[in-house]
């Protein structure tokens, strides 16, 4: 086991994630893992059994967040899916963080439909009350036959009812998907259902990711036996201005600015949507430079 117990560190066991925008966040670790752990493309956390980290321990790192971290005003709950804590264990968390790092304006965690239907109105809205004041979502699709291929573990309508859940309790919402996932063979039906579900959904933040085949996942394997295929950077445009093209947001931010992309765009909605697309158009056109290859990284 990677058990990194540096005597004054944090605690963190094997590969951790967090979203670009928590770059400068003070990342906990409360679970190890994701309690999900089936989607096809996802090789992050397949070394590791889903866990939750003893008390101790993260008290033990707000403990050494108190002494090191004061500049940071915003802490990031890892890993995978941490909303899937069960409720009093999350609301301890959440109160130890108030009342061990006062100065902290937002807490933030990764969720899946799972996570978010395991909690009731009423317990989102504590959790709110509590300082969550940001959840990532992971939808991918809004194609129900890829979120099938891709063992996502739902479909559109349950992704937009959850998520809609998570906006009600009055909890910022960030919303990823993933291009290219549906192959050459949906790539517009995934690009049109995904737009769809983003719309009625309406997040605050919508990351739009190009997928990267991780060797070792299922997606691998489907890759080596010809059931799926990568797009090539310039289907992958087509799919990105279609996607673009069927999101109609009252008021959110649009970022395809991810490493993995290779144009990186950010569209303040509803104002910019019909420039993003002349960038699009113009990028097909070969008038404006796509990231390289070497460049894109996950
Ligand atoms: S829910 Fe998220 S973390 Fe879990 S397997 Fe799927 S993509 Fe990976």
């Amino acid at each position: 086991m990677n058990f990194n117990h540096e005597p004054d560190g944090f605690h963190y066991e094997g590969i951790i994630i967090r979203p670009p925008s928590e770059a400068y966040s003070i990342l906990i670790q409360v679970t190890l893992g994701c309690s999900h752990n089936k989607c096809t493309f996802c090789g992050t956390y397949k070394n590791k059994r889903f866990a939750i980290k003893p008390d101790e321990i993260i008290q033990q790192d707000l403990a050494f967040a108190k002494k090191y971290c004061r500049r940071q005003d915003r802490v990031f709950l890892m890993d995978g899916d941490a909303l899937i804590l069960p409720q009093k264990k999350l609301t301890w968390i959440l109160d130890q963080i108030q009342k061990e790092l006062p100065w902290v304006k937002r807490v933030g965690l990764y969720a899946n439909r799972k996570s978010i239907s395991a909690k009731s109105d009423e317990e989102l809205a504590e959790l709110k009350a509590k300082g969550l004041g940001i959840v990532y979502y992971g939808v991918e699709s809004g194609d129900d036959d890829v979120l099938t291929a891709i063992r996502k573990g739902s479909t559109n309508a349950k992704l937009v009812l959850e998520g809609r859940r998570i906006i009600e309790a009055g909890i910022k919402l960030s919303v990823t998907v993933l291009l290219g996932i549906g192959g050459p063979q949906r790539s517009l039906e995934h690009a049109r259902a995904t737009g769809d579900l983003l719309s009625r959904l309406d997040p605050d933040y919508v990351g739009a990711l190009t997928v990267s085949v991780i060797p070792g996942t299922p997606l691998a394997d489907d890759m080596a036996a010809g059931k799926w295929s990568p797009l090539e950077p310039s289907k992958i445009l087509v799919e990105l201005k279609e996607l673009i093209n069927a999101t109609d947001l009252s008021h959110g931010m649009f970022l395809s600015n991810h490493a993995s992309n290779y144009l990186p765009l950010k569209i303040q909605y509803p104002r910019d949507k019909a420039e993003a697309l002349k960038v699009i158009d113009a990028a097909l056109a070969g008038k404006v430079p796509l990231r390289p290859e070497w460049l894109r990284a996950l």
